[in-house]
């Protein structure tokens, strides 16, 4: 089995698919690895460390000349995978609701699109799951970069000339980069409360010793739909939340929201007149930019990697935040790809062979045709 990795080509992408220690890994499975010269580069892992670990580095897009396997962040343009054998598997990111037209140009390709952010929510592939290992990493990052472009400090410090107050940070949607946040905040001294439309992560909010914040009053609430993931809330919900939002905002100084809904547009959840309740100088960091629509995110006016100064406030967010952490979401994402396709390896034909729940997950194409259920439903 050839295993291939191209540079990444999209804008602003500077993680890498494998890494020297997976190349190693995939090398004892018995596979070929070949990668294009500088796809490192930008995750700071130089072309002689993939040598060093076995594997081929090779000049453009020759790099997938007979691959059987294509490895990538996000999943390259079809059209730069014509030298891979007929039905090569290309596991990456694909965004299926995002890009339809992208998946159709793969099944036309013939190739076997696996997209990684459809790995079921199970025991078993936690190991395999891009999406807690890059939102983890999101989690962390956002509350750093709200941290330096707030212009006052973090914890409470108690000096001769007087004390600072600990800054407030409220994060909003409280699943693995939610969490991440209130850990990282915590860490650097902050008071920290959260809220989620899931009731089951009040306890998960309190054992890192942050307040829970929670609409109490409306019944039949419990936000929880299939896999885990949130689902939209009724109209009732909404309001309530607004207005409990709308008392508890005025008094933070860093808002983080990571309020994500599968398939749909990341739900508003701070309006204009709230922000213009927050004290100047304070921070929202929007980590849902990227998944909303013209007028933001989860913070209304909020722009993809642009400070938006409104009423004093900064809002602001990256329209990828792993890549601004390469090195390190490069080595959990290379482990999770390895993890998957290791997991699935026959020994006989030393190949993966990707059947059942999770190969069936993530499969969007293969023989000529779109073939997952979740696009076709869609
Ligand atoms: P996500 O990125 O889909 O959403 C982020 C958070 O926003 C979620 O907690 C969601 O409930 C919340 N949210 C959505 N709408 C909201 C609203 N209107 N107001 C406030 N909050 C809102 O979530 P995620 O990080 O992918 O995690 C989702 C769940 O999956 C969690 O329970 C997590 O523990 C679980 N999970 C399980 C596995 C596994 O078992 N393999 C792996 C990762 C995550």
């Amino acid at each position: 089995t050839r295993i291939a990795v191209l540079k990444e080509s999209a804008p602003g992408e500077t993680r890498v698919a494998l890494t020297p220690e997976t190349a190693k890994k995939f090398f004892a499975l018995g596979a070929v690895v070949a990668i294009e010269e500088g796809a490192g580069d930008s995750a700071s892992i130089p072309d002689a460390a993939y040598a060093d670990a076995g594997a081929h580095v090779v000049s453009g897009a020759q790099a997938v000349n007979g691959a059987d396997i294509v490895l990538g962040v996000q999943a390259p343009d079809p059209a730069a995978l014509a030298g891979a054998n007929p039905g090569a598997k290309v596991a990456a990111t694909f965004d299926p609701f995002g890009t339809r037209d992208s998946v159709n140009a793969y099944a036309k390709a013939g190739l076997e699109a696996l997209a990684m952010e459809f790995m079921p929510r199970i025991t078993r592939a936690q190991s395999m799951d891009v999406l807690s290992s890059q939102s983890n990493l999101s989690g962390y990052k956002a509350v750093i970069a709200a941290a330096n472009q707030y212009g006052r400090a973090f914890p409470m410090m108690m000096t001769a000339a007087g004390t600072i107050q600990a800054a407030r940070v409220f994060v909003m949607g409280v699943g693995v980069a939610g969490l991440q946040a209130i850990a990282t905040a915590k860490r650097l001294g902050a008071q920290v409360s959260a809220t989620d439309v899931r009731s089951a992560t009040r306890e998960q909010i309190e054992s890192l010793g942050a307040k829970p914040v929670f609409v109490e009053a409306v019944e039949g609430i419990e936000g929880e739909g299939s896999g885990g993931y949130a689902t939209e809330m009724s109209e009732e919900y909404q309001a309530a939340q607004a207005e409990l939002v709308s008392s508890h905002i005025a008094k933070q100084d860093i808002v983080i929201t990571t309020a994500l809904i599968p398939g749909r547009a990341a739900p508003r959840l701070v309006s204009d007149a709230q922000i213009a309740t927050m004290r100047p100088g304070s921070v929202l960091f929007d980590l849902a930019v990227s998944q909303g629509d013209a007028t933001g995110g989860n913070v209304e006016g909020s722009k993809a990697d642009e400070l938006v100064e409104k009423h004093g406030i900064t809002i602001m967010g990256f329209s990828n935040t792993p890549a601004a952490l390469a090195p390190d979401a490069s080595a959990l994402f290379a482990r999770n790809l390895y993890n998957f396709l290791s997991a699935f390896w026959d020994e006989g034909t030393g190949a993966p062979v990707l059947d059942g729940e999770i190969g069936d997950a993530v499969r969007l194409t293969r023989g000529g045709a779109v073939v997952n259920d979740r696009l076709i439903k869609s």
